[in-house]
């Protein structure tokens, strides 16, 4: 069996990436979504093992220590982290797994796993990212603009990324990513065993 493709998939909060990555596990039950852990406080709607698991502080370290986290960052305060077995059990059974973290763990997961596939979702501006988080209306003045300063970093960092796209359209955006994560499953990176039993048929 083949082992799945571990995607990466970062963007700044409020540029939709979360309406985007359930519309893709909604399309292909092959891929599945990595559960972080994080010591933040649930927020509505958010349940338990869906979402996030939702832990203390003393846990989240215990598990950096036994080895348990393939990456972790803290973010805005709060930790956020991936648990190291669930991606590999489910890669080895030939799933895809998305995770969808920050800029700082994503770039830790690309060196301990340069097979993964990282695409960062951009806003279409930074005022046009403002503007969407203020229509939100679940954060104050100060926490949103915290959050843009945040996003123009995290932005910063995209260049880091194997693909980008931009979330102008929605719809358009969700296509763009199913087709940049279609076309990663052809990267040479990805294929040295199919060059290889190439050359062993001779
Ligand atoms: P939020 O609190 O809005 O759910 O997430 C804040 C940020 O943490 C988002 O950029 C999200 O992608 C990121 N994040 C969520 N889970 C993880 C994780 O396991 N590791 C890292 N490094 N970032 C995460």
């Amino acid at each position: 069996m083949n082992r799945g493709t571990l995607y990466i998939i970062s963007a700044p909060s409020g540029t939709g990436k979360g309406t985007i990555v359930s519309e893709i596990l909604k399309a292909d039950p092959n891929i599945k979504f990595s559960v972080s852990a994080t010591t933040r406080a649930p927020r509505e709607g958010e349940t338990d093992g869906v979402n996030y698991y939702f832990i203390s502080r003393e846990r989240f370290k215990d598990l950096i220590s036994s080895g348990g986290m393939l990456e972790y960052a803290e973010f805005c305060g709060n930790f956020y982290g991936t648990p190291k077995q669930a991606v590999f059990d489910r890669l080895d059974a030939g799933n895809d797994v998305i995770l969808e973290i920050e800029t700082v763990g994503a770039m830790k997961v690309k060196a301990a796993y340069p097979e993964s596939v990282s695409i960062f979702i951009l806003p279409p501006s930074v005022s046009e990212l403002r503007r969407r988080l203020k229509k939100r209306a679940t954060d104050s003045d100060e926490v949103i603009e915290n959050r843009v300063a945040e996003a123009a970093r995290e932005i910063e960092k995209s260049a880091d990324y194997d693909f980008v796209v931009v979330n102008d359209d929605l719809d358009r955006a969700i296509q763009d990513v199913k087709t940049v994560m279609k076309a990663a499953k052809n990267l040479t990176k990805l294929n040295k065993d199919t060059i290889e039993g190439v050359l062993n048929k001779c």
